[in-house]
């Protein structure tokens, strides 16, 4: 049934690494998923915790892969993190360990990158970080600079196994220098928050799909969104029992979501009609 132009209340932040594609690979019926979406004009926005590539080369990659994606698409930690650096203190400075992604994001919110004396440091993924950079750092924070991680992800998947996370490195500065990083990327409710208010979406309007229940699920269960888990990543059902809280759903794949979107009309099941005041809902009002 179509919306009569009215746009759907409801849409999807989705995460990407094992949701979307698994290393280089698409996972087979992430392209119909998000085709689905486009055509019936249901918002939604790929959340990544990675910070180390820029939107554009978000969607590059993507579209590589055969989906149908835009910059608006796309929302990193690198983006809320820069984002939230401007809130909290227009026209700062930051030392940066990491790349692309979080120096150009930094640069847009009016940033300027430094090596002495930043009022932050700044920790995303990257393949440049060395001792050298972790005693500048170290320095940095005893000296007074506040230490933000834009995520804390321990370790991420990789063709060959697992490679450190920015948690990983984050941990190192914090155990040298006794101070506790704030974290920006999901779970943490400045990004979680940020990509629903970019959604324009209210927070029961908002469904979480993930594949990680640390980060997507959790983070998804605090906002109050419903959450999706997908088994296409790196949770298995066995692992469910041990956290004390669960997602609504929970399908093999991005493919397996659309089969149930399909038989309610891509109308999410979990997502009960909004209602009106007069007790009727806004799509019959
Ligand atoms: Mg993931």
């Amino acid at each position: 049934m179509q919306h009569n132009g009215t746009p759907p209340r409801f849409g999807f932040l989705i995460d990407m690494d094992g949701v979307v594609y698994r290393g280089p690979e698409l996972i087979p019926g992430a392209d119909r998923f998000v085709g689905q979406l486009r055509e019936r004009e249901i918002p939604f926005l790929f959340l990544t915790n990675n910070s180390q590539r820029t939107r554009r080369d978000v969607v590059a990659r993507l579209v590589r892969m055969g989906l149908d994606v835009e910059e608006e698409h796309v929302f990193t930690s690198a983006m809320a993190t820069a984002r939230f650096l401007a809130q909290q203190k227009p026209g700062g400075t930051a030392y940066v360990i990491g790349e692309g992604g979080l120096l150009t994001a930094l640069h847009q919110y009016g940033y300027a990158v430094v090596d002495h004396d930043p009022d932050y440091v700044v920790v995303g993924e990257g393949r440049t970080f060395n001792l050298e950079m972790v005693e500048a750092a170290v320095r940095m924070i005893l000296g007074g600079a506040k230490l933000i991680a834009t995520n804390m992800d321990p370790n991420c998947p990789t063709q060959n196994g697992l490679r450190p996370g920015c948690g990983a490195m984050v941990a190192m500065l914090e155990t040298a220098t006794g101070v506790k990083a704030f974290s920006v990327g999901k779970p943490s409710p400045v990004m979680m928050r940020a990509a629903r208010k970019e959604l324009g979406l209210s927070t029961d309007e908002t469904t979480m799909i993930g594949d990680t229940m640390e980060t997507d699920i959790l983070g998804g269960v605090q906002l109050g969104f419903h959450t999706v888990l997908v088994l296409s990543g790196g949770t298995r059902p066995d692992d469910l029992p041990r956290y004390a809280y669960r997602p609504e759903v929970v399908t093999e794949s991005l493919a397996d979501l659309a089969e149930l979107m399909d038989r309610h009309d891509w109308r999410p099941p979990w997502h009960p009609a909004p209602v009106g005041r007069n007790g009727r809902t806004p799509a019959t009002v």
